[in-house]
């Protein structure tokens, strides 16, 4: 499919409609979802009826905005009025919210399709996709493997042209690892910037919201229609959101006036010699185009690892609490009084990643190990935090690789938490800090699977970040490779 902006020209010089626009999603969806298993729900009707308006509008000449009649996919862990929303999750087979989330929301006002919702890991909990209680999606890039995760049923929606752009949720490097492994961008915004509201909690301060996108320039005009100030989420920032496009120019700006530092930390062991010289090889490239670049440390971000696996497990054990068989979602059909159906129902409706995670958190947020987990693992954070802080003293913006390898085969480390969470060792600290990151294509690896750079700047500077990486994305033609399917 084109760019959003392509398709907004082709709109309002009403060369196609959006039905037909809507059309060829559909169908393509429906020609790639037996090998993809990018959706778990497509709302087909509805995707139409937002379209017919859309041409209703342009046939009475009013002005549309540019997501108008644009098709797009939302994971599944945004709560979409009378849409089932599962969370991956068998616990929420049935759930279907009577209320819309503020993203959706937006999205809607904006006239944007939504085509369905996508598949992710239970709850967001994964880095490949196969946590989902209801099917494994593939890397449109090679079948075999993973998408990446947990947003992995958006990022391969994106990439094989199901759909223009996509909405995921990044807890620790959900919407940008799944990039990565897909070759499209992807971008983590600053804590707050996008409202919560409505988006199924994980871990309450990590979790956020933000577009996947086949271009920066698309990423940008998705970031501009989901940010903003939100009275119904408690952490959302109350800032002026600057025009996003903007920034878009062909060149970087004088020389040396942009620095950036790459992470030194991020080079080391168990980086895919393949990876490493694809993003030492763009550090040239950025070089060239004016960027000054130097090495910085973050000595503490080796500790983002394991402080989130005790911070994000703590805030999953409260959030998931509210799944009880009472209020909502899936129950047993038979037990013995109340205790034994919260039991049995938790016992049943939810994979072993998620119970896994429930029984890590309660136990760290209990008397006795609260102090000696929980609240150390907050003061790292706050460490970590500063690393951040002392690195953008001396550059605007930092890289590394986005993940250490590239799209690992289904089955590979599902026996293996451990080298599983590993995938996520490069964009975890950022979470940790709230800051703005995103996932830019960088390369192939040698069996043609898509390599992926993080660019991190410092909080609400993702108009430097899309500056950076759409001089770099336009400086090759990845962007324009697509996989054959
Ligand atoms: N893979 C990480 C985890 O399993 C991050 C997930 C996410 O960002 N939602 O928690």
């Amino acid at each position: 499919m084109a760019s959003i902006s392509e398709l907004h020209q082709q709109l309002i010089n009403k060369e196609r409609s959006a039905v037909e626009i809507t059309q060829e999603a559909l169908k393509r969806i429906s020609q790639l979802e037996p090998k993809l298993k990018s959706f778990i729900c497509v709302t087909a009707d509805k995707a139409l009826a937002q379209a017919r308006q859309v041409d209703a509008k342009i046939a009475a000449r009013e002005e549309i905005g540019p997501l108008a009649g644009i098709p797009i996919a939302v994971k599944d862990n945004m709560c979409t009025q009378g849409i089932p929303t599962t969370c991956g999750s068998k616990i929420l087979e049935n759930f279907i919210p009577p209320y819309e989330s503020t993203v959706t929301q937006k999205l809607l006002d904006a006239g944007a399709v939504i085509l369905g919702k996508t598949n992710l890991d239970e709850f967001a909990m994964g880095s490949s996709t196969e946590n989902s209680a209801y099917q494994v999606t593939a890397n449109p890039w090679d079948l075999e493997r993973v998408p990446g995760g947990s947003s992995g049923g958006s990022a391969a929606a994106v990439a094989s042209d199901e759909a223009v752009v996509a909405l995921g949720s990044d807890t620790g490097g959900s919407i940008r690892q799944p990039a990565s492994f897909c070759g499209v961008v992807g971008m983590k915004p600053t804590y707050g910037l996008v409202s919560r509201y409505g988006l199924v909690a994980y871990a309450s301060s990590l979790d956020q919201i933000g577009p996947f996108a086949r271009t920066v320039q698309d990423t940008a005009v998705l970031l501009q229609a989901i940010a903003g100030y939100d009275p119904k989420d408690s952490t959302s920032l109350n800032v002026s959101i600057p025009d996003y496009s903007k920034q878009l120019k062909p060149n970087l700006r004088p020389k040396g006036k942009i620095r950036i530092g790459l992470i030194k930390e991020t080079f080391g062991e168990g980086l895919d010699p393949l990876v490493n010289q694809s993003v030492t090889k763009a550090m040239e490239v950025l070089q060239e185009l004016g960027a000054e670049i130097q090495i910085v440390s973050c000595p503490r971000f080796r500790y983002g690892l394991p402080t989130y696996y005790i911070i994000a497990p703590s805030e999953a054990s409260a959030n998931l609490a509210r799944y009880d068989g009472v209020k909502y979602g899936f129950r047993v059909p038979k037990s013995e009084n109340l205790l034994d159906m919260y039991a049995k129902t938790r016992a049943e409706g939810f994979g072993s990643e998620v119970k896994r995670r429930i029984m890590i958190g309660t136990y760290t947020l209990s008397a006795g190990y609260y102090d000696a987990y929980y609240l150390k693992a907050q003061k790292v954070r706050t460490l970590i935090k500063e690393d951040f802080d002392k690195a953008f003293a001396q550059v605007d913006v930092l890289a590394c690789p986005t993940s250490p390898t590239t799209a690992f085969k289904a089955g590979e480390k599902t026996d293996d938490p451990l080298s599983m969470y590993l995938s996520d060792l490069m964009t975890i600290p950022v979470n940790l800090a709230g800051l703005p990151a995103l996932n830019l294509p960088c390369g192939f690896d040698q069996k043609g699977l898509p390599i992926g750079m993080q660019l991190i700047s410092n909080v609400l500077q993702e108009s430097l970040l899309l500056e950076v990486a759409y001089v770099y994305e336009q400086s090759h033609n990845w962007y324009k490779l697509k996989p054959q399917l």
